[in-house]
């Protein structure tokens, strides 16, 4: 009996085996039948949902996605590195520029840069760092922008964003891309120099995320233009939040172009186009300005209505109309990849440095807050995640150095380092207390805290990017066979369609296959089998062999949850926003060993890089469970979780004895505190908040062993009843009573005076706006 059973099964085996091998037979009896269902259901996409989606290269992503990463293309990655014009940039300009800058007069009394800062990033090239040296710019590597974007945000958030705008999407990107000769040799000198400010106006009030939908429209016309009859466009746009829109001298601008009288073919609505108008163009109402949360860069809404312009203000001319879309897709991933990576990167590198020194240098409880196992927490947290942020942000700055526009890892760069960026400075507000609450001339990270929101919001609104881009852009773009599916699916010819919809099909069937027994076994054998590279850090090898398991299991969880919901998926932004955290999580592990071994592999570093570790897997192996326990089949997500999670979970909580290291790191002078905070601007003096900070705690150390002393001596009885034995005055006391030299005294009373500048908070009149307006008034009338 058992053996007729076991030929049964081995012949229908057989049979299937045939069957999927022979083409024609394959076809006609599965592949035109799944392809029709296929079909059906395959949600409808936009002309700008299609561009957007198909924008951009597939880079390291798309090795994680498929479920096998090849580590040695990883390792092979070139480290980015400035050229000695870059580092002299760094070494002068950027500290000029940062110490022209007073953060707290910008944000409460200039609500503005200087006219002299200002000035000075003009003339230096600061707004031209992406336009070649042929057109005058400084035609910096992506990763010296990263840079110096990230130094920039450690000073003033008006700065950076004033320097990041120009370098980002918009009229001087757009122009290189697209530009005509005519228009590139007018614009980039100019902007390259500074003499044209730009923005770009996409975002209307009623068009937000959903940005394809922008209300603005041009009607092509004709028209008068310097005195002649032309074709044009009459347009109409509303728009807000326009970053340097109030001082801008080059609006560039996104609206609908319909051509009702047929002026330049048949098509009636032409589609998105970008144009790139004058700020002195009749008509253009741009200079009224926003307020972002205190931060004073310039920010704006602007209006025209029924403006004429002529076709040749169309980045790329007449030819480009209708482009629009496409462009800005196609550019967004170069900025994405760095603007708020490297501005969010810099507000943690300086949150770590600042507050790792301000938890040595105050103390409460006769013990500097830093020591206690509660504040070392929210530390770890800091140390650990500005580590992994900052590996985040370099690496992808090499990846456009390597010619890439990776529009899933540019996203997932964005979402995940602003994001960090807001547990960071959460955490560092935390140990911080009411010194960060009360905002002043000596509030080092208050402006931060209050504009960290910002970063969340803008280029993709991270709610958006997590559930809709991360995964929804990842499975179609990182996918061996998904793109080809679609594609086979709207490809007009049909038999072509049924031709390549069975290629991709069954190779589809083969790749799930095979990873639900890569994972399974993966999992059974706790991945200890997974070859990796012989030269990456010994004490790294697990957890390249983990990742390696984790990307199995994620593209067989990821199939499956195509294969199940299909189309829906679209909806079930909930599965999709955790499928698109297992991704993200193992490009920032990836990240995070590849600058464990850039740097050398610093034994002195590894706590952060470990504890990183932990606690990112930790947070992938959740995302995991997210997916499949609310799975909406049931019975399939038991089977999931049996293949993905054999032996039950892999991860613990990243343990408290590496996160006391890593908080040790925080708060004492070190090579690894100096890594980790290696761009942040320190000035040197005691007067500026930060600079009083470095000073203190030097001090602080200095102190703390004939401090050490006074306390053993004030246990023994030798203090008792003095009243100046108290919290401030105690080192006066024990020099009274002989406890401490002269020597030792003069340290202490240094100590003394530098914490309280840094423990220092401002207070203002009562009557503090009322007078403030009233000063404003006189110096006006004056
Ligand atoms: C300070 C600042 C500077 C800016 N600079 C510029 C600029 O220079 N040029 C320019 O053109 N624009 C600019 N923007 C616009 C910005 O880039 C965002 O695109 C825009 O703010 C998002 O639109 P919204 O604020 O209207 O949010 P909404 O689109 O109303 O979104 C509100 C919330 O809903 C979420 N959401 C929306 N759709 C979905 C969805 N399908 N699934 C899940 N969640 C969703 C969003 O994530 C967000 O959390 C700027 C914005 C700000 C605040």
């Amino acid at each position: 009996m058992t053996t007729i059973i076991l030929v049964l099964i081995g012949i229908t085996l057989l049979s299937i085996a045939i069957l999927i091998s022979v083409r024609p037979w394959r076809q006609s009896l599965i592949s035109r039948r799944v392809f029709a269902t296929y079909k059906r259901i395959l949600p409808q996409m936009s002309d700008t949902e299609r561009e957007a989606l198909e924008a951009g290269t597939v880079w390291w992503d798309g090795e994680l996605f498929r479920g096998n990463p090849d580590w040695n293309q990883l390792l092979a990655y070139p480290v980015p590195k400035l050229s000695a014009e870059e580092q002299s940039f760094m070494d002068h300009e950027v500290e000029e520029a940062c110490a022209l800058v007073d953060d707290w007069k910008v944000t409460s009394e200039d609500f503005d840069m200087t006219p002299e800062a200002w000035q000075y990033i003009k003339s230096k090239g600061f707004l031209g760092m992406i336009i070649p040296k042929k057109y005058g710019g400084l035609e910096f590597s992506a990763f010296a922008h990263s840079q110096i974007v990230t130094k920039l945000s450690t000073r003033s958030s008006s700065l950076s964003v004033s320097v990041m705008v120009p370098n980002s999407l918009g009229p001087a990107e757009l122009l290189l891309h697209y530009g005509t000769d005519t228009q590139k040799n007018h614009y980039l000198p100019r902007l390259a120099k500074g003499l044209e400010v730009p923005a770009f106006a996409l975002t209307s009030p009623w068009a937000g995320s959903d940005a394809g939908s922008i209300p603005d429209v041009g009607i092509v016309c004709k028209g008068l233009w310097k005195g002649q009859e032309v074709v044009g466009m009459r347009v109409t746009w509303d728009k807000r939040y326009i970053t340097l829109g109030p001082v801008c001298t080059l609006l560039g601008l996104a609206f609908h172009l319909y051509d009702p009288a047929g002026l330049l073919g048949d098509k009636k609505h032409i589609g998105i186009t970008c144009a790139l108008v004058p700020r002195d163009t009749p008509g253009a109402d741009i200079g009224r300005r926003h307020v972002p949360l205190n931060a004073m860069f310039m920010n704006g809404p602007t209006r025209g209505k029924d403006v004429f312009m002529p076709l040749d203000y169309v980045i790329g001319g007449p030819g480009m109309v209708g482009q629009g879309w496409r462009m800005l897709m196609e550019c967004l991933a170069a900025g994405r990849s760095i603007s708020l990576p490297s501005s969010n990167a810099g507000m943690a590198q300086l949150t770590a440095r600042t507050v790792g020194g301000y938890a040595r240098v105050r103390s409460q409880f006769k013990m500097a807050i830093g020591r206690f196992e509660g504040v070392e927490e929210p530390l770890t947290r800091i140390g650990a995640y500005t580590y992994m942020m900052d590996a985040v942000r370099k690496m992808t700055a090499g990846a456009i150095d390597l010619g890439e526009r990776p529009s899933v890892v540019s996203a997932i760069a964005k979402y995940h380092v602003t994001e960090r960026a807001r547990q960071v400075v959460n955490d560092g507000m935390d140990i911080v207390g009411g010194k960060g609450i009360c905002l002043g001339p000596s509030n080092f990270i208050g402006r931060a805290y209050q504009q960290l929101p910002i970063g969340i919001t803008v280029e993709g609104a991270n709610i958006l990017t997590r559930s809709m881009i991360l995964f929804g852009q990842g499975a179609i773009r990182c996918h061996p066979y998904v793109l080809k599916e679609m594609k086979a699916a709207y490809n007009p010819d049909a038999k072509q369609g049924l031709l390549d919809f069975d290629e991709a099909f069954f190779g589809h069937a083969a790749y799930t296959v095979k990873h639900a027994f890569g994972a399974l076994g993966k999992g059974l054998t706790g991945s200890h089998f997974v070859s990796v590279p012989a030269n990456v850090a010994p004490e790294t090898r697990r957890y390249y062999q983990q990742l390696t398991r984790f990307s199995s299991a994620f593209a067989f969880l990821a199939d499956i949850s195509m294969l199940v919901l299909g189309g829906e998926l679209k909806r079930r932004e909930k599965l999709s926003a955790r499928l698109g955290d297992i991704l993200s999580m193992l490009y920032l592990c990836s990240a995070t060993l590849k600058r464990y071994e850039s740097e050398g592999r610093q034994q002195a570093d590894a706590p952060l890089m470990h504890w990183a570790m932990w606690d990112t897997m930790y947070k992938a192996q959740m995302a995991f469970d997210g997916v499949i326990a609310n799975f909406p089949v049931r019975w399939i997500g038991r089977m999931l979780y049996r293949i993905v999670f054999p032996l039950g979970h892999p991860y613990d909580v990243p343990s408290d004895r590496i996160g006391h290291q890593v908080a040790k790191l925080m708060i004492e002078p070190s090579a690894s505190r100096d890594r980790l905070t290696a761009e942040t601007y320190l000035p040197k003096v005691a007067s500026e908040p930060v600079g009083a900070v470095e000073l203190a705690l030097l001090a602080t150390i200095e102190a703390e062993p004939i401090e050490a002393r006074i306390r053993a001596a004030e246990k023994a009885g030798a203090l008792a009843d003095n009243p100046d034995a108290n919290v401030r005055d105690l080192v006066h006391a024990a020099f009274a009573a002989g406890i401490v030299t002269t020597a030792e005294y003069a340290v202490l009373k240094r100590r003394n005076e530098l914490r309280d500048i840094v423990i220092h908070v401002d207070d203002f009149p009562y009557d503090l706006g009322r007078s403030r307006a009233q000063a404003l008034l006189h110096k006006a009338a004056a």
